[in-house]
């Protein structure tokens, strides 16, 4: 794992730490349930009756999907095309690392 990487997790870290901190909240009355707003875990918003648990499952899927993806694509590498192996001087025919004559003109390399 390198910095950026270590930067992912922790962001994703934080964005999950922050909606369980301030879950959405639901209203439940006889016409039925109606969705309320994100609030502070330790002061629901008036009228709240229990956390949303789905609406806050989906943003900390959300969370980890994107948390996912930006530590792939932060690896070592991933995004850095692949080195071009070494052209004869002669003839710019590629070689082996371990080539002592080109294969192409016969020159003998450094
Ligand atoms: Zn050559």
């Amino acid at each position: 794992m390198n910095a950026k990487q270590l930067m992912a997790v922790w962001a994703t870290t934080a964005i999950v730490a922050v909606q369980a901190v301030n879950p959405p909240w639901i209203s439940e009355n006889r016409g039925g349930t109606s969705e309320l707003g994100y609030g502070f875990i330790l002061e629901p918003p008036e009228y709240a009756s229990r956390i949303d648990v789905s609406r806050l499952f989906v943003g900390i899927l959300v969370a980890f999907t994107v948390g996912g993806a930006l530590f792939v694509t932060f690896k070592d590498g991933a995004n850095q095309p692949r080195r071009e192996q070494p052209g004869c001087p002669n003839c710019g025919k590629p070689y082996a690392p371990s080539a002592k004559f080109c294969n192409g003109c016969g020159e003998r390399l450094a």
